[in-house]
């Protein structure tokens, strides 16, 4: 693993998962089997979606506990439902301190956090903010599903968010999907660090396993290998924007 003193010098790459049904015995096996595997030597970060109604606190907890074993470990809220990631209501910011603080009551610090469907709002920014976390909703692309006056981030490196309150918050954008990865567009990007991100539910589908495996494979030999936790504590981005006039 590279040194801290390194870092504002190098090429990285990070990777995180999207890990939406962390319940499903068949999608948990496969993801833990990558995240133990490591291909491209990447540690995976599991940026995990909490129980919803009705579905196994326990057990959630205990699935967290392994992969916070295994790698990061981050907070990935779908703010209406586990199917439906992006709010349809409600206080997003308010939802996100409770999972936080439920999490903490159980002994667990996640830190890291990715908003279900690229959702971000000033609030949720302050919460996190406060809360100590890092954030990774933002995108360096246009995620084709959200309407053009959708709320969403688009950024291409890592910065500090400049928020009202004059906290200010860690923003590391994901910046490449499996897709991306496996068409080689990392090749000749030259920005300091890469992050790709994909979901455990692609896991199922044995050739989007094995584009993922070869993809991070590549970019292992091509990068650095690092994750999001290295950054989160070493990476100190020049750049620093207002959260208010960033938004995309
Ligand atoms: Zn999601």
């Amino acid at each position: 693993m590279p040194h801290t003193a390194h870092i504002l010098h190098g090429r990285y790459a990070v990777v995180s998962c999207h890990v939406e049904r962390p319940l499903d015995d068949v999608v948990w096996r496969r993801f833990a089997a990558l995240q133990q595997r490591r291909p491209g030597r990447f540690p995976i970060a599991a940026l995990m979606r909490p129980p919803g109604l009705g579905e196994d606190e326990s057990a959630w907890l205990e699935r967290a506990r392994e992969a916070q074993a295994r790698g990061p470990f981050g907070l990935h809220t779908h703010w209406t439902a586990p199917d439906h990631a992006r709010p349809t209501g409600g206080d997003p910011a308010a939802l996100v301190r409770e999972q936080v603080h439920w999490l903490r009551s159980a002994g667990l610090e996640a830190e890291l956090f990715c908003g279900g469907g690229w959702y971000l709002d000033e609030p949720v920014a302050e919460a996190l903010a406060e809360l100590g976390y890092t954030d990774c909703t933002a995108t360096a692309f246009r995620p084709d599903y959200l309407a053009p006056d959708a709320a969403h981030l688009q950024l291409d490196e890592p910065a500090w968010l400049e928020l009202t309150s004059g906290r200010r918050l860690l923003e590391l954008p994901t910046t490449h999907s499996i897709g991306m990865l496996v068409r080689g567009v990392f090749a000749a990007d030259h920005r300091q660090v890469l992050h790709a991100y994909f979901h455990d539910t692609d896991l199922l589908d044995r050739r989007r396993a094995a584009a993922l495996r070869a993809g991070l494979t590549l970019l292992g030999l091509r990068r650095t290998p690092s994750d999001l936790r290295e950054l989160q504590r070493g990476l100190r981005p020049e750049k620093t924007m207002s959260f208010a006039k960033s938004r995309g």
